[in-house]
């Protein structure tokens, strides 16, 4: 019998490549999608199957996760084997001008959907999308002992999330998980994190499209990972017999400015000659390192990263490249080409 997954977040980043790693291993996969005035599943369009399919495997539904109630009866009915918890107003410097938006989509949401699983008496496990910016100031490298201080409503709203999380597995002993990601990017990151947003200056720049790329703190330190390398982490963990939280990372530390360097040397462009400051870019408070420990995925869940720092920065200018190079050419674009 092939497996039921609901994924809430699937128009996303992690959720376009989660939906087709399920889709490989044979999976029926739901996704949530919220409404929106314009199309927002640019990601998954190349996987979409319309309602006329014979046999679909790939369902999308259109809810919020602001609605509970719509939540228990998607619950209901779809009976899911595996739920992914990936939706979540994601921004870090956004959650500064809508905090509690972000409490209520990013952390409350969470807790909505433990307790629609609840509700609607599915036997369910279900994965929690927690975030390395729980630990916020607390000094690297960060593992799952590590103390929580996040710097931003995001991070506590994700703190939140976490605790809701790994309470209702010890109150209801539900198969509830939580995986601690670290920064984790690729062709399909939104265009506001600074790694996509400097790949794509680069091969705008290189094409004659741009001339500057403005940008705040320079010296953050992250640990930037391969997105689709992560979402494989996230199906390990709720595979496992034991639900247990779990840091994913490669444990490979970069600044802002090293992405940068990298990014612009790959295309051949000086980057001193393209980047300038704006304060606008900083936040009111700043995560200064994040860099993860990831034994415990790596000793349990056999899970090891390929992709480092500098590759990553050479696979995202390579695909913006590409991707500029089809707009002018007037062709088709394709989120990942
Ligand atoms: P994205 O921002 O790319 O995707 C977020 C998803 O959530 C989108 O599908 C978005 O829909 C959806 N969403 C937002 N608000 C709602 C809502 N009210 N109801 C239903 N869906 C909603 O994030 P990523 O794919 O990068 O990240 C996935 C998850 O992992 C997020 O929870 C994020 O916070 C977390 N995370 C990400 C890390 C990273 O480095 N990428 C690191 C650690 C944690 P729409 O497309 O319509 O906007
Ligand atoms: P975050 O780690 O989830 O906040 O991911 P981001 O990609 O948004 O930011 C990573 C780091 O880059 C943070 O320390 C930011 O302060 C820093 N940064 C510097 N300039 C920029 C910028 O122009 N945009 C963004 N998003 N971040 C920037």
């Amino acid at each position: 019998m092939s497996k039921t997954a609901l994924i809430t977040g699937v128009t996303g980043q992690d959720g376009s490549y989660l939906a087709e790693l399920l889709l490989s291993k044979g999976y029926r996969v739901h996704g949530l999608v919220r409404r929106s005035s314009s199309f927002n599943t640019e990601r998954i369009d190349h996987i979409y199957q319309g309602p006329q399919e014979a046999e679909r495997r790939f369902v999308l539904h259109h809810a919020d996760l602001s609605d509970g109630v719509a939540l228990v009866n998607l619950l209901r009915d779809i009976q899911p084997d595996e739920v992914y918890n990936l939706g979540a107003q994601s921004h870090v410097r956004v959650s500064f001008d809508a905090p509690l938006y972000t409490g209520d989509v990013t952390g409350l949401s969470t807790l909505r959907l433990l307790e629609a699983i609840r509700a609607s008496g599915v036997n369910t496990r279900i994965y929690q999308a927690s975030s390395s910016e729980m630990f916020g100031s607390t000094p690297p490298p960060q593992n799952e002992d590590t103390p929580f201080h996040p710097r931003s409503p995001y991070g506590a709203a994700k703190v939140f999330a976490y605790w809701a999380t790994v309470n209702y597995r010890e109150a209801y002993g539900m198969f509830a998980v939580n995986g601690i990601l670290f920064n984790h990017e690729s062709p399909r990151r939104g265009e506001t994190f600074v790694t996509r947003k400097i790949t794509r200056a680069v091969a705008r720049i290189k094409a004659g499209l741009q001339d500057r790329l403005y940008l705040g703190n320079l010296d953050a330190v992250r640990d930037w990972g391969y997105a689709p390398e992560y979402v494989e982490a996230m199906w390990r963990m709720l595979q496992h017999d034991e639900p247990t939280d779990y840091v994913v990372a490669t444990g490979v530390p970069a600044t802002v400015g090293q992405f940068v360097k990298t990014a612009f040397a790959h295309a051949d462009l000086d980057w001193n000659a393209y980047v300038r400051y704006d304060p606008k870019y900083e936040r009111p408070s700043e995560v200064d390192a994040l860099i993860g420990d990831a034994s415990k995925a790596r000793e349990t869940l056999g899970w090891r990263p390929t992709v480092l720092v500098e590759e990553l920065a050479r696979i995202m200018v390579d695909a913006d490249v590409r991707q500029v190079d089809d707009q002018l050419a007037g062709a088709v674009v394709r989120i990942d080409r």
